[in-house]
């Protein structure tokens, strides 16, 4: 890593660890089964990845395709129940299996119709056998898609968290960001969701958009805080190869200090300004109302190792093995997956993915611990690895305090400071080991 990588605030969000660049077909493509035989399954997240949207959003590298031409979203649901089956199977009777958390993301899960999304729902329940009612549920929209028929089905079927991409609530921002929508009907999305019985509203927010400015942004926010929202995710905006906007703006990969002064001085803006409004603030891009009701296990900051993704863009992992099918970014390569998804019979093998050894286990448990904003109890570490982190991650821990990025406040807990909050985007791709900065340096974008 140059040492202008590491003094740039926005490298790398770290959502997952290792990340996709870093997954390579699987030798032998070993069968579930034995992937599963051993682990503890009775705590299992269950994620089900829908890979639609009306437009492709300019900033957006997520795996998802624009419209869904001749019936494939039915064929790929069959897809996916024929997956949810050969997946139930592979993980045995032996012991109990049961599901805390479900996700529908993607994509735009609520680009499906009312009678989809009750299908994706029986899915979930009768093939996977999850309680959708008895668990956490979360769904993720958009404006145009949250119509009142489909809210009232996921309302119905548990959805205790319905996730909205605004991303601005000013039109020219929104167009800046190649997401074009107009507020009016963003806020009639927005007064559709309060309408329903989900309790827990989220809505996503960007900043760093071209012509966006302090005052802008402080209105977009203040249109959000209007609806009481019991969450709000702020993301800065990165400009992605391969994606819409990555067209419209050159040397994409090279630095912009002047880019990276404006985001720095957006996210401080808005975070003071969400703190000011009765919010707490979860990790660099997460905030939740001081008095929304708690919603169970966090999924970005889950360290559990049980996740069960069906669709072609999800993501599993065993405490050993995460895996997933083949990635793309390019429009032309997601077709193709996802048209061979819709083909296959045989979903009884995992076929890309990382192994995480012992070594990977402890960066990727102190990684999603320290990006939060309560950090990392060092005795959970302990009781679960058996050293602390200082023994495993000196260096990289040392480099972090000498940027003044980690408080030395509480000796039992490793927590970063505001400025490291801030910079969590570069603090976690100092945590990538060298084979998985390897791994995703190799990666050949497609
Ligand atoms: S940001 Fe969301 S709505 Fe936009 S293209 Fe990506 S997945 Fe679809």
């Amino acid at each position: 890593m140059t040492t202008a990588q590491l003094t740039s605030p926005y490298q790398h969000y770290v959502y997952a660890y290792p990340h996709k660049t870093a997954y390579r077909p699987l030798s032998g493509r070993p069968a579930l089964r034995s992937l599963w035989a051993a682990q503890d399954k009775s705590a299992l997240a269950l994620y089900l990845h829908i890979p639609f949207c009306e437009v492709r959003c300019g900033f957006c590298n997520l795996f998802t395709r624009i419209g869904a031409p001749d019936g494939l979203t039915g064929a790929y649901l069959d897809a996916l129940e024929r997956q949810a089956v050969a997946v139930r199977e592979a993980l045995g009777e032996d012991g109990p299996v049961r599901f805390a958390t479900a996700a529908f993301g993607g994509g735009t899960p609520t680009f499906l119709t009312a009678p989809e999304l009750e299908r994706l729902c029986d899915i979930a329940e009768r093939r996977m056998g999850a309680d959708l009612r008895a668990v956490p549920l979360s769904v993720e929209s958009s404006p145009a898609t949250a119509t009142a028929d489909r809210l009232a089905v996921l309302a119905e079927r548990g959805t205790t968290r319905l996730s909205l991409g605004v991303q601005s609530f000013v039109d020219s921002e929104a167009r800046a960001a190649v997401r074009p929508q107009r507020r009016a009907d963003v806020e009639s999305a927005l007064a559709r969701i309060r309408d329903t019985a989900i309790p827990v509203l989220n809505i996503d927010l960007i900043y760093g958009i071209d012509g966006q400015t302090e005052r802008s942004w402080l209105a977009s926010l203040d249109a959000a805080l209007a609806w009481r929202p019991e969450e709000l995710y702020l993301y800065p905006l990165y400009v992605r190869p391969l994606t819409g906007l990555d067209r419209h703006r050159a040397a994409a990969d090279g630095p912009d200090p002047a880019w990276d002064a404006q985001r720095l001085s957006l996210y401080r803006a808005g975070r003071d300004h969400l703190l000011a409004h009765g919010y707490g603030q979860q990790s660099m891009r997460m905030f939740r109302r001081a008095d929304a009701p708690p919603q169970g296990a966090d999924d970005y900051a889950c360290q559990s190792d049980g996740m069960i993704g069906l669709g072609c863009g999800a993501r599993s992992y065993t405490s050993g093995l995460h895996y997933s099918f083949d990635y793309a970014v390019g429009m032309h390569e997601i077709r193709g997956i996802i048209d061979d998804y819709v083909a296959t019979s045989d979903f009884a093998r995992a076929e890309v993915g990382y192994a995480v050894d012992a070594h990977e286990a402890r960066r990727r448990h102190l990684l999603q611990s320290l990006l939060q904003a309560e950090g990392l109890p060092v005795a959970d570490y302990r009781a679960r690895f058996g050293t602390a982190p200082l023994d495993d991650f000196g260096p990289e821990l040392g480099r972090m305090a000498d940027r003044g990025w980690l408080t030395q406040a509480d000796p039992a807990r490793l927590r970063l400071t505001a400025e490291g909050l801030a910079h969590s985007d570069a603090v976690g791709p100092d945590l990538f080991s060298p084979a998985v900065r390897a791994a995703m340096a190799a990666y050949e974008r497609k």
